[in-house]
């Protein structure tokens, strides 16, 4: 196992984004900074009157609420909305510390994908850590379910994701995802897939105070049987493929990459939220284990996106 698989890694430098909340509607800027091995990705906010809120662990067990979205409690009645792209492109990408401050309650949705926060990573570089990389290995498989609807981990050598939707509607319908798991196939076949809405639902959400920064700049409008979006789809099977997004970060909340395979069917924020907190509910479900203790060495975290530059501790790889 060559250094970058079994090491932890950061960005060279910190990135910046200014965009609008998607619920929220307001203005909010970003910066994602490096952060030292052992810390995970970590958010805090800036708040109006000078202070900040402590950096909170992007976790689980610091949900807030799954509507919509997925929104984490910062502690004294501070939260933080629509986290699941940033952390996704985060996580797709490998990068293992990060702290995100931003100045609002809501994450920029930007395109409504995960391709600004790639490209802004893909552009700073990684910086490999000495510190080895851990594992959250499955031991056993966990499900959980809602009606016909469920979400999975099972033991897996390898990190894959097997996800399935299914529709009532023309546009969309019954679309499957099965997604052996590697930085550049994230950045080729995942992050550049917007989220999506139903028209007749966003009057509905728009009314209940949500959904009001939601326009076609962010978000795949779906009416009865047309994608309203002049520009069409970016790839045929995009709503899966953006729920594929969702789930790799939803995932990244067990706060460590997960080494095995995430099963899902009609899934959401709730049930990716709800299986890991069913994983992490018995010890005999999972173990950590650092990199170079797995099974199956596998080359994923070498597989690159183009242009992406890797910094080493020592400055002899990459
Ligand atoms: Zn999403």
């Amino acid at each position: 196992m060559n250094s970058l698989s079994a090491r932890q890694c950061t960005l060279v430098s910190p990135l910046e984004f200014a965009g609008i909340g998607v619920h929220s509607g307001l203005p909010v800027t970003m910066s994602i900074e490096p952060a030292v091995a052992g810390e995970g990705i970590k958010i805090m906010r800036l708040l109006d009157n000078g202070k900040t809120t402590g950096p909170s662990e992007v976790h689980y067990s610091k949900i807030l609420s799954t509507t919509l979205c997925t929104t984490l409690d910062l502690g004294d009645s501070k939260s933080v909305a629509t986290i699941e792209h940033v952390v996704s492109a985060l996580s797709g990408l490998g990068v293992d510390n990060a702290l995100i401050v931003i100045n609002g309650a809501e994450c920029p949705i930007l395109d409504g994908s995960a391709m600004p926060f790639a490209k802004a990573i893909v552009q700073a570089g990684l910086k490999v850590l000495p510190q080895k990389r851990k594992y959250i290995k499955i031991l056993r498989s966990v499900t959980v379910r809602n009606n016909d609807a469920f979400a999975a981990l099972e033991p897996y050598n390898g990190r894959a994701l097997d996800l399935e939707i299914d529709f009532d509607s023309p546009v969309i319908g019954r679309q499957r995802m099965i997604f052996d798991w590697t930085p550049k196939k994230y950045f080729d076949e995942v992050a550049l897939a917007r989220t999506f809405g139903f028209v007749e639902e966003a009057k509905i959400l728009r009314q209940g105070g949500h959904a009001l920064g939601s326009s076609m700049e962010n978000s795949i409008a779906v009416e009865k049987d047309r994608v309203m979006n002049p520009e069409g789809l970016r790839f045929d099977d995009e709503f899966v493929r953006h729920k594929l997004l969702d789930a790799v970060g939803d995932l990244a909340l067990g706060g460590l990459p997960i080494y095995g395979m995430f099963r899902s069917f009609k899934g959401g924020h709730g049930l990716n939220a709800l299986v890991l907190s069913s994983l992490f509910a018995n010890d005999d479900n999972y173990e950590i284990v650092n990199a170079d203790e797995l099974p199956l060495v596998f080359d994923a975290l070498n597989d690159l996106p183009d242009g992406l530059r890797v910094e080493s501790y020592l400055r002899s790889v990459g």
